[in-house]
């Protein structure tokens, strides 16, 4: 009857690789909208404790309902799905609402929810700062130290980064956390980083 609405520390925004998600193992699958831009793209606005735990699927009852987006089609280009079999954003877009987005739902309803992400994502260009300092998606390696540096640098906080395999085992710039305040508006300093999966050398791919 009464729902107890969970509290939370802070927020994860976390941005993917499309490059290091389409070179797996498993490889990858375009949106119907065709192959996405060679950018960092939303994984996520994840709810997180400040001892590293989260909350997840706060309320079953609170139903993803697409048409609450019809504004923000630019979704389409900077959140989406390339998990195969895809074609899909909605599908991921659901995805997180329900595991995550539910979560902060007593502070960003759905729609504020999705819109102050894509204002986060506006707000910082993670490739236009690695470029400045000369890291390229090229599939060279680079020093882990480096990359969080030149982040560092260009955004003002220390990211989290986090690290996956191409199809040959090598180990990849993957995903980048960064933090955000409880009401989705402005970027914070993380009160505790994500852990570290990377070795000192990265790869980061071309896509
Ligand atoms: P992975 O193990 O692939 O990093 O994460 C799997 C899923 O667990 C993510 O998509 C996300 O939903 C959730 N997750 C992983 N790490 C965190 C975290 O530090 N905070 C939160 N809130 N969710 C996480
Ligand atoms: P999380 O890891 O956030 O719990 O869950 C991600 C879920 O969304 C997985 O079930 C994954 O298959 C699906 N998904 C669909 N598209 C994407 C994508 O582009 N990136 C990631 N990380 N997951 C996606």
């Amino acid at each position: 009857i009464l729902c107890v609405s969970q509290s939370f520390d802070f927020f994860y925004f976390v941005q993917q690789w499309p490059g290091s998600i389409c070179d797996t193992k498993r490889s990858c699958c375009y949106p119907k909208a065709g192959k996405p831009a060679a950018n960092f793209s939303i994984h996520g606005l994840w709810p997180n404790y400040n001892n590293r735990s989260w909350p997840s699927f706060c309320n079953r009852e609170s139903l993803f309902d697409h048409s609450k987006l019809s504004d923000l089609s630019r979704m389409q280009t900077t959140w989406p799905s390339l998990i195969c079999p895809s074609g899909n954003n909605s599908k991921f877009w659901k995805h997180e609402w329900d595991k995550h987005g539910t979560c902060s739902e007593f502070v960003l309803d759905q729609h504020q929810y999705f819109e102050e992400t894509l204002n986060i994502k506006d707000r910082v260009d993670l490739l236009q700062i690695l470029q400045n300092e000369g890291i390229q998606p090229d599939g060279r390696n680079y020093s882990i130290g480096s990359i969080e540096e030149a982040l560092r640098r260009g955004i003002g906080f220390a990211p989290g980064i986090k690290c996956n395999k191409d199809a040959s085992g090598n180990g990849q710039l993957h995903e980048i956390y960064l933090c955000v305040e409880k009401t989705g508006s402005k970027l914070i300093e993380c009160p505790v980083l994500p852990r570290r999966n990377c070795a000192q050398h990265v790869e980061f791919p071309a896509f």
